[in-house]
């Protein structure tokens, strides 16, 4: 009797130490997918800060934000871990009302007026470290859409130039002109601030929706191909500007409200429906909103693909100026694509949404 009992146990020992192993074979396998599928699909981050270039220089900061940005600014070690991850390309932004937010119980929000020539002294400012950051040698500056794809021998980063806040504009389509020639190709309208375009997500409404010089920007985008990204304007804003995007948009770092999750950042079902109708793309934002660990983002990835659908998302990872991220180092990219094709999702949609997605519109952008 003994003995049974104790071969049973030996045996029930065996059989988990053999599942163990299988969970861990499979793991391993998964990402070996992973990193054969990013080695060979470009990949685009839509939305990040990689080594907060926007701290270079920044003088008079909040306290709050100034306590925030601990660490400061480290440009090579996110391109190395960049490179270690696999991510290929990212959108380098700029923050371009830095210089008046500050850090509430709400979160982020602008605490005062710009300065006479503040924003675009900032702007300035920002735009010429991120060059620096070519001239280094560290990255390579995109300014097509070809440029994606063009893999050098050395393989390195691809930066697209980005700003997150149209402030620096101030309503005017000749600094858009002037963006574009200084390599921007990407600019959020919108950021914590409610400025010349249109009204933040995050703060009580007074424009009610697009302005008249808006409409005018958002023109002057689509005529110089620069993306539009629709990321923190509020919802009556964010509908102005794809009703006078003639080209389709990005929602570069978000989720959708579900009745389970709800937060100021994130959008209706319905305005990502239409971002989705337009054409355009949404990059699913791992930030710990809800969730608390990658397994929590990849469900979210999953949620956002089930409304809008596979051609409509993208990932935007805010990185290096995420709010409690839950994925927060290049380095664990093949793990965030192994999560997607171990629940199921093919290679063909893995590519969409790591890179394939935002590389059409930025593409349709490019030639509208
Ligand atoms: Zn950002």
């Amino acid at each position: 009797m003994i003995n049974r009992r104790r071969l049973l146990a030996t045996s029930g020992a065996l059989l988990a130490l053999a599942a163990c192993r299988t969970k861990l074979d499979e793991t391993q396998e998964m990402l070996a997918r992973a990193k054969t599928l990013i080695a060979r699909q470009p990949s685009f981050d839509l939305h990040a800060h990689p080594g907060r270039t926007f701290l270079r220089g920044a003088e008079n900061l909040s306290l709050s934000l100034k306590a925030l940005s601990l660490g400061g600014a480290n440009e090579e070690q996110a391109i190395a871990d960049m490179q270690a991850g696999g991510m290929q390309c990212a959108v380098f932004s700029a923050v371009s009302d830095l210089q008046v937010l500050e850090l509430g119980r709400g979160g982020l929000s602008a605490s005062r007026n710009f300065k006479a020539g503040e924003a675009f002294a900032s702007y300035r400012t920002q735009i010429d470290h991120l060059n620096k950051l070519f001239d280094a040698g560290l990255a390579e500056k995109i300014i097509s859409p070809d440029d994606v794809y063009s893999i050098s021998a050395k393989q390195s980063t691809k930066a697209l130039l980005g700003v997150e806040g149209g402030d620096f504009l101030e309503g005017s389509i000749l600094r858009v002109e002037e963006a574009y020639a200084d390599g921007v190709r990407c600019i959020t309208p919108v950021h914590y601030r409610h400025n010349e375009i249109g009204d933040t997500m995050t703060a009580e409404a007074v424009h009610q929706g697009i302005s008249q010089a808006g409409v005018s920007v958002i023109k002057a985008m689509n005529k110089a191909g620069i993306i539009i990204d629709i990321a923190h304007a509020s919802e009556q804003t964010a509908l102005g500007m794809l009703e006078a995007s003639e080209a389709p948009v990005f929602c570069s770092h978000a989720h959708i409200r579900t009745d389970a999750l709800d937060a100021p950042r994130f959008i209706s079902q319905d305005l990502a429906k239409q971002i989705a109708q337009a054409g355009g793309v949404i990059g699913a934002w791992p930030a710990g909103i809800g969730i608390s660990d990658l397994n929590g983002f990849i469900d979210r990835v999953f949620e956002l693909i089930d409304i809008v659908g596979i051609d409509h998302v993208g990932l935007g990872t805010d990185m290096d100026a995420n709010y409690k991220p839950v994925w927060d180092n290049y380095r664990q990219f093949p793990e965030v694509v192994a999560g997607l094709l171990s629940r199921g999702l093919s290679e063909v949609d893995a590519a969409k949404v790591i890179g394939g997605n935002g590389i059409r519109v930025f593409r349709a952008v490019a030639q509208s």
